[in-house]
């Protein structure tokens, strides 16, 4: 789909979707913008000025997603095999996972934040030891020992749809680059991913948000292994970052385009202060583990017991985000004792 001469939409599925399924969803979104379950497609966009032809990341690595990437670049008259530059906002599966297939056919410039090109090794070359890190961080956040064994494995399952490669250039935020007509700038919105980053061209007034500014979706923010310090505190101030852009197209990875994004970025705002208000009155007053507040607090998609172990384990990520960020401003303290690790209300 073209947004404008030079910016075009495409379209790859998830795995577990059929490409046809996935478009009629993203077309009948078009005309009926609404809040739909899961996530069926990711939406790279190609860029192609002046002879120059990047990708602006590209989906999960499997057959169907590559030739709904080949067909949509056909339709605007390009071809994978002349992709210059490809800018992964973030390194999740569903933005990064075809990069090392696309780097192959076409030799080109992989480009990551420099804070996400850090954990490829660990999470994508190498990720032994990453179950055995969260068996002991389940247990550290009062997981129960029966709950814990389908939780730790988590997402090791969706290796086999990612074909990792190594970042070509590293990029910290604020750099600027041109293709063609376009002047892009890269704006550091940390959060989601510790090096998520967001792509601004000021002259057309273009916004690309990858995951951090979403239509309907609030991105999941959450603690885990590999993250340090206050993701949600970081993410928060990532919001903040957005709001004195001037900006009239905001592009968004998933679901359909954001017609006002002063007004997304105060809904997702709120969500989150009305989140934060909620899981203080969860802490009991001799502490609660983030397993426990998890069991309390209300999710839209049932009980924290009826989840799937991935889910319980996405549920416990996003409780200690929120625990973290309320110490952080001084609304819970923490304390460990023994194994566990326990908030307090202050
Ligand atoms: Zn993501
Ligand atoms: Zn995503």
């Amino acid at each position: 789909m073209q947004i404008i001469e030079g910016i075009y939409q495409l379209l790859t599925p998830f795995p577990q979707f059929t490409t046809e399924d996935a478009k009629a969803l993203r077309r009948d979104l078009e005309e009926h913008p609404r809040v739909t379950k899961g996530l069926p497609y990711v939406l790279p966009y190609m860029i192609k000025s002046g002879g120059d032809t990047i990708l602006v990341d590209c989906g999960w690595n499997t057959d169907s997603a590559y030739l709904a990437l080949e067909e949509g670049m056909k339709e605007h008259g390009s071809h994978p095999t002349e992709i210059q530059k490809l800018v992964v906002t973030h390194v999740h599966p569903d933005h990064y996972g075809m990069a090392g297939r696309l780097k192959q056919l076409s030799s080109c410039e992989i480009v990551l934040h420099e804070k996400d090109a850090e954990v490829i090794t660990a999470r994508y070359f190498a990720p032994r030891g990453l179950t055995d890190d969260m068996s002991k961080f389940m247990e550290h956040n009062g997981v129960p020992a029966l709950a814990s064994p389908g939780m730790s494995m988590g997402s090791m399952g969706m290796l086999a749809n990612v074909s990792p490669v190594p970042a070509d250039t590293q990029v910290k935020g604020s750099e600027t680059f041109k293709v063609g007509d376009f002047d892009f700038e890269i704006i550091w919105t940390p959060g989601h991913s510790p090096g998520h980053i967001c792509l601004y061209e000021p002259n057309r007034k273009i916004l690309l948000t990858g995951d951090h500014v979403l239509p309907t979706i609030t991105p999941n923010v959450s603690i885990h292994t590999q993250t340090h310090g206050s993701p949600l505190g970081d993410y928060m101030r990532s919001l903040e970052i957005l709001e004195d852009l001037d900006v009239e197209i905001v592009l968004p990875a998933h679901e359909f385009h954001i017609k006002d994004l002063k007004k997304r970025l105060r809904e997702i705002e709120h969500h989150h202060e009305l989140r934060l208000d909620e899981m203080v009155t969860c802490v009991d007053s001799g502490g609660s583990t983030a397993w426990e507040v998890a069991g309390r607090v209300k999710w839209a998609t049932g009980s924290l017991a009826d989840f799937e172990p991935w889910m319980q384990r996405a549920a416990v990520g996003e409780t200690l985000a929120h625990m973290e960020y309320l110490f952080e401003t001084g609304r819970v303290a923490k304390v460990v004792r023994g194994k566990h690790l326990y908030w307090l209300p202050v």
